[in-house]
């Protein structure tokens, strides 16, 4: 359905569409739609299919980039969660703004925070690069400041050649002067010599840009063959989902991740791009808790004081809902997902495969904002 004319001037085409969000709400959003951050239309990346339901109404709670109210609705066709409408590519400035914290993830800003989150995901990604040699090539899409490339300079073998790419000048800037390889610009439009790299990476990042299918057809052009993919992203297919999703949600990080993925449309993606699937599971977090929690405190108005005891800099709010969500992980139900694609050994049948599987937006010719700055 055609969403802007939905949200800005009529009722929606599906009666009874609304009842997973409050009518209110919509009808806010509706009314607040001629002012703040141009928006464009977009269709399902997945599927292709214009047939969504609203999921969540919600504001920018985390940075107050602009007065808008913002829809994300849930494909009818296949379960993916995104935004729609999204702020167009030339209001990219405004919705990450200068202090938006993958530009300085530091340990001068985040202190004790920054030792225990590098000493854990420094453990993980020397995970993701199992069975690679010596002298592996890895790229890191959406870089952002260089935490990650860091470090698998600290912690992974000495011969690695380590590359980010990141289309935020200053995240480049900063991951340059930790001494790291960047290139500026989205994986889609730099020149990257293709079948070269045995590794990349797309941590925090596949959720943030518009075109996750042309995204990973670059990718896979640039891999070798039988080269992986790694993939971390939020999970709709959770608890906090089902409790905040309405909302407050963490994960909405609202209006900057344009699609939010489960198992299934996420081994989805990987496919439509001529990727085969190796592994698809579920790993701890306790970033979307902290912040569906804080996101509910600055709605309702709640003493500051009480706001900051959620952050990424409160090391107790962290600790509790990391256990928390360990539990959930149990279940097979933990707050991000992780996804290992392999690039085929016989890349022309890929090739052959992803011609045929074309993706709908390409199909619709939507602008690509290539890829953004690296959250948590
Ligand atoms: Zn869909």
């Amino acid at each position: 359905m055609d969403v802007v004319q939905d949200v800005r001037a009529g009722p929606p085409p599906h009666p009874g569409a609304l009842d997973a969000v409050d009518t209110a709400s919509v009808d806010g959003a509706r009314a607040n739609g001629t002012s703040g951050l141009e928006l464009t239309h977009v269709a399902c990346c997945v599927c292709g299919a214009e047939d969504c339901t609203p999921a969540a109404v919600g504001e920018d709670f985390e940075y107050r980039s602009s007065a808008d109210t913002f829809i994300a609705m849930r494909c009818r066709g296949c379960g993916l969660v995104y935004l729609d409408p999204r702020p167009t590519p030339s209001e990219l400035p405004r919705i990450y703004p200068q202090n938006y914290h993958a530009f300085d993830f530091s340990p001068e800003r985040f202190g004790f925070v920054y030792r225990v989150r590098r000493a854990l995901e420094g453990r993980r990604a020397v995970q993701w690069c199992r069975g690679l040699g010596d002298h592996a090539r890895i790229l890191d899409v959406g870089c952002g400041d260089g935490f990650h490339l860091r470090l698998l300079r600290d912690f992974g073998r000495a011969g690695w050649k380590l590359e980010g790419v990141d289309a935020s000048v200053r995240a480049v800037d900063a991951a340059r002067r930790a001494g790291l390889v960047v290139h500026h610009g989205s994986v889609e439009q730099l020149d990257l010599p293709p079948s070269s790299y045995d590794l990349i990476l797309l941590i925090a990042t596949i959720e943030h840009v518009d075109d996750p299918p042309g995204v990973l057809r670059a990718v896979r052009r640039l891999l070798r063959p039988g080269g992986r993919v790694v993939i971390v992203t939020d999970n709709t297919a959770t608890l906090d989902f089902k409790l905040f999703g309405g909302r407050h949600w963490g994960g909405y990080h609202f209006p900057r991740h344009f699609n939010l993925f489960d198992r299934t449309t996420l081994q989805r993606l990987g496919e439509t791009a001529g990727l085969e699937v190796e592994s698809v599971e579920t790993v701890v977090s306790p970033v979307n808790w902290v912040y569906s929690v804080r996101n509910t405190l600055v709605d309702w108005g709640a003493p500051s004081w009480i706001v900051e005891r959620f952050s990424l800099r409160s090391p107790i709010a962290l600790a509790i809902f990391t256990l928390f969500d360990a539990a959930n992980q149990l279940a097979g139900a933990g707050a991000l997902l992780r996804i290992v694609l392999r690039c085929p050994a016989d890349q022309n049948v890929a090739s052959g495969a992803a011609a045929a599987l074309q993706s709908p937006r390409a199909v619709t010719a939507q602008p690509s904002n290539g890829a953004l700055p690296a959250a948590l």
